[in-house]
This record gives structure tokens, sequence and C-alpha cells, in this order.
């Protein structure tokens, strides 16, 4: 028996019993094809991903990983979200080269290929994170999703990335999914999808009074879905302490009630205090200790499986950064 790095005997066969209870390894998906999304004077702009994937490279996080190749989203894994009539209507829009299709949203060309190729890389994740040893993935994706709604583009996104991933979670044999959201924004998107469905709950901590408005405490699923759903806004000056115990507690209600199998999490970089757009109190070292949380998180209650999707964050140095100590937070 050989186990990792050549070992042999009876030393390999502790090893690999060691590996086989969840491997220590993490899938990256990686793609160039995300800068095609052009999107003109925007912040979420191609060189998020270009700087982005340069600073995951020049760390080493690539070799330090496992980067599948992964296909596109097909027409029926985005409808287990999108209407039809949306998907055919965006595949004109970026087929014309459109710009402008929502108030804050815009196309190109590449866009269909960038958009189909992110929800794909959420989709595929999920699958090798139910299936295979090693349990956590994060996809380094744009266009973000957590604002598409099911007849539309909304805030930058195109498809709901996060909510595609979590309908072949269950599609896969998931009996239940956890979606936590820590995007400066409120994730009102996927919260809409699954808000009266008791198998996929939703976690939102979220600035607050802020963009688009949705996500009050008041709002906490409906039908099956009621308490399904558990929004956490905090105001722009929360302190850094406030926000990890508000965060951290909210959690905890949310894996109690809904046991998940796998966590998604919508990983935005927006509340770091120097965003842009977004900013609230996190800086760096914060969103590793987050993501360090969140894997404990997962760990203790669904097997390890974990899958992290980037969201937003638009200041293109602390974004790049931010991922980098997500990852760290993301390996334990
Ligand atoms: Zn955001």
């Amino acid at each position: 028996m050989t186990g990792p790095a050549g070992i042999t005997g009876k030393f390999a066969h502790w090893l690999s019993g060691w590996k086989r209870q969840g491997g220590d390894g993490m899938w990256l998906y990686l793609d160039d094809v995300f800068a095609e999304h052009e999107t003109g004077k925007h912040p979420e702009c191609p060189d998020r991903i270009v700087l982005l994937n340069r600073l995951l490279r020049q760390r080493g996080w690539p070799e330090r990983s496992q980067c599948p190749t992964w296909s596109s989203a097909t027409r029926e894994q985005l409808q287990a979200v999108h209407e039809v009539a949306y998907v055919d209507r965006l595949k004109n829009w970026c087929d014309m080269a459109a710009g402008r299709i929502e108030s804050d949203t815009v196309v190109s060309r590449g866009s269909w290929q960038a958009a189909l190729r992110a929800a794909g890389a959420a989709i595929d994740a999920v699958q090798r994170v139910l299936t295979s040893e090693d349990k956590v993935a994060f996809c380094a994706i744009r266009p973000p999703g957590h604002h598409a709604l099911p007849s539309g583009p909304m805030g930058f996104c195109l498809f709901n990335n996060v909510a595609v991933a979590a309908h072949a979670a269950i599609a896969a044999g998931a009996e239940r999914v956890l979606i936590v959201d820590w995007d400066v924004h409120h994730g009102n998107g996927t919260q809409d999808a699954f808000y009266d469905d008791g198998r996929v709950g939703f976690l939102s901590i979220h600035r607050s009074p802020f963009y688009p408005g949705t996500g009050s405490q008041s709002e906490t699923g409906t039908g099956r879905g009621l308490g399904w759903t558990r929004n956490e806004p905090v105001p722009a000056d929360i302190p850094t302490g406030q926000f990890t115990d508000r965060f951290q507690r909210a959690l905890s209600d949310m894996l109690t009630r809904c046991q998940p199998d796998l966590i998604l999490l919508s990983a935005g970089f927006d509340a770091h205090r120097a965003d842009p757009v977004g900013g609230l109190c996190l800086m760096e070292e914060d969103f590793q200790a987050l993501a360090k949380h969140v894997r404990q998180a997962a760990d203790a209650h669904c097997k390890g499986r974990l899958v992290s999707l980037l969201e937003g964050g638009y200041h293109l140095d602390h974004m790049p950064t931010s991922v980098a100590a997500h990852l760290e937070g993301l390996q334990g």
C-alpha cells in the first residue's frame, strides 16, 4: 500500500485511513474566461478576476489545490432557478452585446460563456464535494449571482450561481442545504429562490439600510420554508467583534435548525472596510477568521462539505488579498 508522498507499509495504511475521513485538499475553480464578461467602466469589471487569478497563482494556490476541468451549466440546470424566457432573453442580449440590461447590470458578447461557466463551476464543485474525499471548494467566478432573480438580472448578477448549485446538490442526493451569505448586500435573489422551501436554508448578514433594501429580520420564510430564512442586518458602523458575534450566533442557530448535508457560502468581499461599493468593518484577517469558523462548522455538522463562491468585492487590491486570506481560513 502506498500512502501520501509514497510512504509505504503500516504507516501508509494509517495515513490513508486518516485521509479517507475527509481529504485535506481543496478544489479550486480558476478560469480566465471570466474576464471575457466585459462591463465597461463598472466596479464589477474583468480586472477583478484578472488580478485575483494573478495573485492566487503567485501564491501557489493552484499547486496547493486541485484544479478540475468542468462543464458549463446546462439549460436544464439553470432552469431549476430561472425562467426559460429569461435564459433565452439573456442569450439574445449577450449575442447582441446589448450593454446595460438593468439599472446596474451590463453584458457583452463574452458574458454568456462566462455566466454559463460560473454556474457550471458552482454545480461541479457541489458534485465533487458530495462525492469525493476532498470536501472543500472555492469558485473564483464572475459574474456574481446572489441578486439574480428567476425572471431577470439584477445588481451585477446574471444567473444565481449559488441557487443553481443548491438545486444541483438536492438533485445529487443532498436532503438539506444551508446557504450562508456574508456579502455586504442582502442576497435577495437567493432568498426568493428558497423562501418557501424547507430543504434549503438561507442565512444572510448584510449592511442595512443598504441596497437592495430587503433582508429585514422579519423575513423568515413561508410555508414549509418558515424559519429557514434568517437575516442579520447590521449598521454600517458595526464594530468587527459585534459583527463576528452576530454571525456566529446566527450560523449556530441555522445549523441546528437545518441540519444540512452541505454548506454553500456566498462569499462577498465588499464588506471590506476599503471597498468602494459596500464597506463595513472587515479586513483580510477577519475574512480568514470567518472562513475558518464556517469550515469548523462544516466539519462539525456536515462532514466538512463546504463550497464557497465568489460574489462581490470591488477593491482591486483588497478583494484578491481577502480571497487569499479566505482560502487560508477554508483550509482550517
Ligand atoms: Zn455585494
